[in-house]
């Protein structure tokens, strides 16, 4: 006992401790976020490899605080998803996006939105009738509308997110596979989910230059998508060397900054054929 009485009182002091802190005060701000409404979304181009040509974007969140300043998503929607806050807060983001995609003419245009749900949201009911709500609201193609899912969700055909998932598909709204290729195997869920489209992390787009390995799995894995019906975007494409390479192994999307940065939706303006973003 006295033992674990000094390892507290270095946890309560330590590192442990700061990040404790940042943790419950990020929660706290977070929370207030929420309610007024200031977590936003800005839209990433997505564009053919083989023209170029702009077919879309994904909706990325983003938070600035007055007092912890910019706060990346990869900080806070764990946090989000830990305390169940994610569902507020993604109801708000889908509907920004497609209200801000809608005002700067995306869907006019032709564009595809694609829009990431956190497991947890599609396991509490309303996602899929709040998307609909949005869809009819807004005259949105539901055809041009694209969920992102982690594989991580797709552990078992029992999770209440599968029969989501079904629904949303069933409304015409497509899926994507987000992140393929970190860690979770998604070959089993290709068989079981009405999937249109799988995301190679940027981790691959990154490799294929460098790892022969990783550019002989990608090219497998365009070739088994296409067999499939499915789509293949490549992320993270930073320089033009890189989107050669996913050209060459026969991927049909890329995203990343040689394309384009995250812009806010006001400063997007789509135009039939040749959507600009800035
Ligand atoms: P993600 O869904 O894989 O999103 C792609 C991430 O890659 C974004 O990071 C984007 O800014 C970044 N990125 C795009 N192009 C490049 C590039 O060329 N190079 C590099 N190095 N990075 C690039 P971001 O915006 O920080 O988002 C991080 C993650 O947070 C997302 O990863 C997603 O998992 C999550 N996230 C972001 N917005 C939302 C949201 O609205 N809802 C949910 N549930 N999760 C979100
Ligand atoms: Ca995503
Ligand atoms: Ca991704
Ligand atoms: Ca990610």
């Amino acid at each position: 006992a006295k033992e674990a009485g000094r390892a507290c009182v270095e946890v309560y002091t330590g590192p442990v401790a700061a990040m404790r802190e940042r943790r419950l005060r990020l929660e706290h701000r977070l929370r207030l976020a929420i309610t007024n409404g200031s977590v936003r979304t800005v839209g990433q181009p997505i564009v053919d490899l083989a023209t170029g040509r702009l077919t879309g974007f994904e909706s990325l969140a983003r938070w600035t605080d007055e007092e912890l300043g910019p706060i990346s998503p990869e900080e806070f929607i764990p946090v989000a998803e830990q305390t169940g806050m994610v569902v507020a807060l993604g109801e708000q983001l889908l509907s920004e996006t497609l209200t801000e995609a809608s005002r700067a003419g995306v869907f006019a245009a032709g564009l595809s939105v694609a829009v990431n749900a956190s497991p947890i949201q599609l396991r509490v009911p309303g996602f899929v009738e709040l998307m609909r709500h949005h869809l009819v609201r807004l005259a949105v193609p539901p055809g041009l509308v694209v969920v992102e899912i982690t594989e991580a969700i797709l552990v078992d055909e029992d999770d209440p997110a599968m029969a989501a998932l079904a629904e949303l598909r069933a409304l015409g709204v497509e899926l994507a596979i987000d992140d393929f290729g970190t860690g979770y195997s998604a070959l089993g869920y290709l068989r079981r989910l009405p999937v249109q489209v799988l995301k190679i992390d940027k981790s691959l787009t990154q490799s294929l230059g460098t790892e022969p390995k990783t550019l002989a799995i990608v090219d497998g894995v365009v070739r088994m998508s296409h067999r499939l019906g499915i789509r293949v975007v490549m992320e993270g494409i930073e320089v033009e060397h890189e989107a050669g390479l996913c050209r060459s192994v026969g991927a049909d999307r890329g995203q990343g900054w040689l394309y384009g940065r995250p812009t806010p939706w006001s400063q997007i303006t789509a135009v039939p054929d040749h959507a600009v973003p800035p």
